[in-house]
């Protein structure tokens, strides 16, 4: 299903680039991969619904949540543990290559888009249950793929068909591509400020990227901190999504916004530089 999701996508993506090049349908691409992309996935699922690394109101997490959705991963519960199945492998004394990235470019790509790992004995993961329990959240998870829909009307009424392959389809496959190819590249090698030691996987920090990934490329400094709602902490590194959670809290949508002096140190963690 996951696989004929992401290959229906980049299929018709790839149509609407060859047959109806248009610069009204790019900026419809840039525009809607930026909100789902930085609000919705990066803030929304990442750092609030997934680490809770500031709280905000009940509304604003769900609509948070909804545009990070739309991105077109999966639903809320999926994501979550999706998220925690690899930091958990990435916790091992050994970390099989799957949850690792350790495979080359395009073995990692089938595996982590085109396939489903089972394990014998996967270890037992509770979602807390204020999301677990949640209707709303319960709702998204059975229909994320249908939370598409009424983007793609309003696009097909602006615009046409072309517009949705443009706004819907050629979106979904850039943010699935892109995902996976941060995820890879930022689990094998890259500037790297701290080290946790006693583990297999380490997280790397991919410069340059962070206005294209919205600070999510700084995955060196999440491995260090996973509680801080800030990525990028170096001078230079710029972090989009933790501008937009600045935002929030000047106008008093975020509170209790976490930095990475917020809890004590991850055992095992050590400066580099
Ligand atoms: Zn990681
Ligand atoms: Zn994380």
């Amino acid at each position: 299903m996951k696989s004929l999701w992401f290959s229906a996508h980049a299929m018709l993506g790839v149509l609407a680039v060859v047959f109806a090049p248009s610069l009204q349908g790019l900026a419809v691409f840039v525009f809607f991969s930026a909100i789902t992309i930085c609000a919705g996935h990066s803030v929304g699922m990442h750092r609030l619904l997934i680490h809770r690394s500031f709280d905000t109101s009940p509304w604003l997490e769900r609509m948070l949540v909804w545009l990070g959705v739309l991105v077109g991963m999966a639903g809320p519960l999926g994501m979550i543990r999706a998220h925690d199945m690899r930091d958990w492998h990435q916790r091992q004394r050994i970390c099989p290559p799957h949850p690792s990235h350790g495979a080359g470019f395009w073995k990692d790509f089938w595996w982590q888009v085109h396939c489903v790992f089972l394990l014998e004995s996967p270890p037992l993961f509770v979602v807390e249950d204020r999301i677990a329990d949640d209707p709303f959240y319960q709702w998204l998870e059975r229909w994320w793929m249908l939370q598409q829909l009424p983007l793609v009307l309003c696009l097909w009424l602006v615009g046409g068909i072309d517009l949705v392959f443009w706004g819907v389809s050629l979106r979904i496959a850039v943010s699935l591509f892109g995902h996976w190819m941060v995820g890879h590249f930022a689990h094998r090698k890259g500037h790297q400020a701290w080290v946790i030691d006693g583990l297999p996987v380490q997280g790397y920090n991919l410069p340059g990227l962070g206005l294209l990934t919205f600070g999510e490329n700084w995955h060196g400094n999440h491995h260090a901190f996973p509680h801080s709602a800030r990525l990028g902490l170096h001078p230079g590194q710029s972090d989009p999504g933790w501008w937009f959670i600045q935002g929030l809290a000047a106008v008093g949508l975020a509170r209790n916004v976490a930095g990475p002096e917020s809890k004590a140190a991850r055992e095992g963690l050590r400066r580099l530089e």
